[in-house]
């Protein structure tokens, strides 16, 4: 048998450029280590790199070459492509052993323990990762010219083809081998994908040197003995041939640069899961999204936290917005459509006569609790339910860090929120009609404001309860309908109930993903705002008035709330159905177009954990609520059941004892608002 070893690497990559041509501490770049260990293996015949002909690879092949390997220069990002056509170059080869660029650290005997196994067995992929026992960077695949062969022809996903061996790792397609440590060591991380793991590396070279040959059992010597050199990487995760996507790999970056990651609680990667969600999106449309790695998913999860009604990149809203942009987006002129979205929503709201823009539901809230309280002159606010990050609403945790517990986002801090706010924003709790009362008999309550329905539906008359004791106090009532608002009927939820407000909320879902909110009210309280200052730049910008205008248009021409709804109470059945069936007591609430079920179980958090984790797999994204879209028709809820079914029947089994634990790969994700590391 003639095999040789074809090591990938290249200059441009995005998450660490130049990477294997960093010194290793040495003085020599750390792909000559590479090569120089991997030389050291008895069943390697011929070692070749292969790397892309991106210009920007000249220094790494000039380097290579002068060392005596062969170099073969393919495909940028088709990895597979390069593997295979760097093989057929090469005379009587008969299997391929495949190594990265990232393994500086790779250990010849492990290389010729996974050759032998493929020799003396009829595999056709043998490696020692399917699952990992060796420290993340000792990976290595062998398998035939054959396997490779039908892996080029049939492979047809970005994924896939960037990571070369998914096709054959894929049951039931080839003989597949692993060898496995007796202990397993996959925790251990001696790859290089990032600085941190570069320094761990430098400081192992530096130990032995100048032994550049020492063995991975060596190194995990050192590991007991001087813990402290190895510290410095243990936060990142093991890439395991591409689990770790390239989402993942960002959302790390991400953390080191933005606090908290991103912008938006309900979008970090810990709140679905931990370490494995591809967190970044290069595409969407209808109710699908495409990953950094160009996999495609259905979303069955927050659809953009509930942005998107008719879909994500809906033709008639994305068309008025390019004409917008081509006419010109902002000016020192005002935007005529402003004008005419105030109207459309007057008119869908008769009890309202004016209206203010914003960008973003928290800044309507806040809009909207300053007018109040010009309007009133008082300052206190009795709330229930959730309405945004701003000081007003915040400093309802002063008082006791839980107040807002149950309000929709667990955990919230209110650090650098003037202690002097405490006791001006006072929550009650929704169906509690007793509790407001009594806030408003203790206190000067000026505003009253609150969702209109979140995840109870309103008991004993409390809507048209709190709008008597508002009428009757001279409280200015106001219904964020952030949420609500265009998802039951055409307009705010509050049309269902009969029950008209002073002010109302809108924002999500307003523009169909492009941003514009808006706080609309009775003239008698809106004309405060000219008493006090409320302006912003980019409230005047067009896009956002365009894209609500077409996206009215569009709801009203489809009557999409009715759709939306229709096809939640199915999937609120069908779940009901599911639990009956694995007799598992489920709880369903939510509006029926942003639904979502609980098990009442201990172990709930890690049942959702599991659900996530299984619909990944499946290309669904899932955790237990489903905002939903006029774009979910019936293919994609029947797919999203199938793989449903069988994860209902392991939570039965686990509900009977067998621990959740032992399904779980990742973390367990977070429930609220956490601190990230
Ligand atoms: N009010 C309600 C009812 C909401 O649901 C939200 C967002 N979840 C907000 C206010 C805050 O909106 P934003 O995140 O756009 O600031």
């Amino acid at each position: 048998m003639y095999i040789v070893a074809i090591v990938q690497a290249r200059m441009g990559s995005m998450r660490f450029p130049n990477k294997v041509m960093q010194s290793i501490g040495i003085g020599v770049p750390m792909i000559e280590v590479l090569l120089s260990r991997l030389s050291k293996s008895k069943e390697i015949d011929k070692i070749i790199l292969a790397t892309s002909n991106d210009q920007c690879n000249k220094t790494l092949v000039e380097h290579v070459s002068g060392l005596g390997y062969d170099v073969y220069q393919g495909s940028e990002n088709d990895v597979l492509d390069r593997y295979y056509k760097a093989a057929m170059e090469q005379k009587n080869l008969s299997a391929i052993v495949r190594i990265t660029g990232d393994c500086p650290l790779v250990d010849p005997d492990i290389v010729d323990t996974v050759i032998k196994k493929y020799k003396s067995s009829d595999a056709e992929y043998v490696s020692n990762t399917n699952p990992p026992t060796y420290p993340d960077g000792m990976d290595v695949e062998v398998f035939s010219l054959f396997s490779l062969k039908m892996a080029w022809k049939n492979t047809k996903t970005q994924y896939e083809r960037e990571h070369v061996t998914p096709f054959m790792r894929k049951p039931g397609k080839f003989k597949i081998e692993n060898i496995s440590n007796s202990k397993d060591y996959s925790d251990e991380r001696l790859t290089v994908d990032s600085t941190e793991d570069l320094e761990v590396v430098r400081e192992v070279f530096k130990y032995f040197h100048p032994k550049i040959d020492f063995s991975w059992l060596d190194i995990m010597k050192l590991r007991d003995g001087s813990p402290e050199i190895f510290m410095k990487n243990q936060h990142l995760v093991r890439n395991e041939g591409g689990v770790m996507s390239t989402g993942q790999k960002l959302w790390g970056r991400a953390k080191k640069v933005i606090p908290g990651g991103n912008m938006l609680l309900s979008k970090r990667a810990e709140i679905f899961l931990p370490g494995r969600w591809p967190t970044y999106f290069s595409k969407a449309k209808g109710c699908k999204i495409w990953d950094l790695d160009g996999r495609e998913y259905i979303d069955m999860s927050i659809m953009g936290i509930g942005t998107n009604i008719l879909g994500y990149g809906h033709p008639e809203v994305d068309a008025a917005v390019q004409k917008t942009i081509k006419n010109g987006n902002m000016s020192t002129f005002n935007c005529p459509e402003e004008v005419y979205l105030a109207e459309k929503l007057v008119e869908i709201h008769p009890w309202a006569d004016m209206v203010r823009f914003a960008r973003s539901g928290g800044e309507a809230n806040a809009i909207a609790i300053r007018i109040a309280r010009a309007a009133t002159g008082k300052d206190k606010v009795a709330i229930c339910g959730y309405h945004g990050w701003h000081d007003w609403y915040l400093s309802a945790n002063l008082a006791e860090n839980d107040r807002l517990d149950g309000h929709l986002l667990p955990g919230l801090e209110p650090k650098g929120v003037p202690r002097n706010l405490k006791d001006t924003a006072l929550p009650f709790r929704y169906n509690n009609f007793s509790e407001l009362a009594t806030l408003v008999r203790n206190h000067d309550i000026g505003v009253i404001k609150m969702e209109v329905q979140r995840n109870e539906y309103p008991k004993d008359n409390f809507l048209e309860k709190v709008r008597s004791l508002a009428t009757e106090k001279k409280i200015v009532l106001i219904f964020d309908e952030c949420t609500s608002g265009f998802r039951e009927t055409f307009g705010g939820l509050h049309k269902k109930y009969g029950v008209e407000p002073d002010m109302a909320i809108f924002g999500k879902s307003l523009g169909n993903g492009y941003a514009i909110t808006a706080t609309i009210g009775r003239k008698e309280v809106m004309e405060a705002t000219q008493s006090t200052f409320i302006s912003s730049t980019f409230w005047t910008e067009r896009i956002g008035p365009t894209a609500a205008l077409k996206t009215l248009e569009v709801m009203n021409q489809t009557k999409s709330w009715e759709k939306i709804t229709a096809i939640g109470k199915n999937i609120e059945d069908k779940w009901r159905q599911l639990s009956k069936k694995y007799k598992l007591s489920i709880k369903i609430n939510g509006l029926p177009s942003m639904t979502g079920f609980t098990f009442q179980s201990n172990n709930w958090l890690k049942y959702k954990t599991y659900i996530t984790q299984e619909m990944l797999k499946n290309n669904i994204l899932a955790t237990n609520v489903i905002y939903i879209c006029t774009e979910h028709t019936e293919k994609y809820i029947d797919r999203y059941f199938e793989v449903l079914e069988p994860i209902f029947k392991q939570i039965k089994e686990c509900e009977e004892g067998k621990p959740i634990e032992q399904l779980l790969e990742g973390d367990v994700c977070h429930s609220g608002f956490q601190r990230l590391n």
